[in-house]
């Protein structure tokens, strides 16, 4: 039986985590959150030392991961590191800077695509990320490229930094995704882009629920 796959890409900070979430509870389809698998990666790299820039000593390390996601019954994703939780950890910003390093190169983005792939076909999933449009999920049913201003992005996630109780200035919060902007726009592997055939929305003056209606218009809209 054809699933339904519906691919949320977009900048960091636009959104995508809570909205696709949001959506997959109200569609009761199964939420995969691509980025948690990068930062998976990246904790261990950060655990065991070693540089994010030094592209052979990563993927050797690949050989000693073994990443897994497990959902708990409130459909939350948790991610396991070599079968320790560390769905908490990985959301801390300097797992943030690692995770766009090494997900820069082709042989990280390799080792977890067949991963996304089996997930998508697993049952209806909403799926985000960067690339899932463009090269995890080129047939996805609805293709969604979510943006906002990078202050507007800057905002909600020192909201967010708070909130946890890890506050941070804005102007470092700014600058530092502006700098992750440039990294995932200019990479070599899958670079941050638009599917051609993707909708996009921008969330810049929409509240949570005002995106959230906004998604689902786009997805009536487009599956069939
Ligand atoms: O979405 P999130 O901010 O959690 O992603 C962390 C990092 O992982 C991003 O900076 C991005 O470079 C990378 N990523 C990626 N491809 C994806 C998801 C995330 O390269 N599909």
């Amino acid at each position: 039986m054809e699933h339904i796959s519906i691919a949320i890409d977009g900048p960091s900070g636009a959104g995508k985590s809570t909205l696709a979430k949001a959506l997959a509870a109200k569609l009761n389809f199964l939420y995969v959150d691509t980025g948690a698998i990068y930062r998976t990666i990246a904790l261990y790299v950060s655990h065991r030392e070693i540089d994010p820039g030094q592209e052979k000593e990563v993927l050797d390390l690949l050989l000693d991961i073994h990443v897994e996601l497990r959902y708990s019954s409130d459909g939350l994703q948790h991610m396991f590191l070599n079968g320790e939780d560390v769905t908490g950890e990985i959301r801390l910003p300097e797992v943030s800077k690692y995770a766009s390093a090494v997900s820069a190169y082709p042989g990280v983005r390799a080792f977890l695509l067949q991963m996304q792939r089996d997930l998508a076909g697993k049952g209806n999933v909403v799926m985000d990320g960067r690339d899932i449009g463009t090269v995890v999920l080129p047939d996805a049913d609805v293709k969604i490229f979510l943006t906002a201003s990078p202050e507007a992005r800057a905002r909600r996630r020192c909201a967010e930094l708070e909130q946890r109780g890890t506050p941070e200035p804005f102007e470092q919060v700014l600058s530092e995704i502006q700098q992750r902007d440039w990294d995932d726009i200019h990479r070599e592997t899958a670079p941050l882009r638009k599917a051609e055939d993707a909708i996009e929305v921008d969330t810049t003056s929409l509240d949570f629920n005002g995106s959230l209606r906004m998604l689902m218009k786009v997805i009536e809209e487009n599956v069939v």
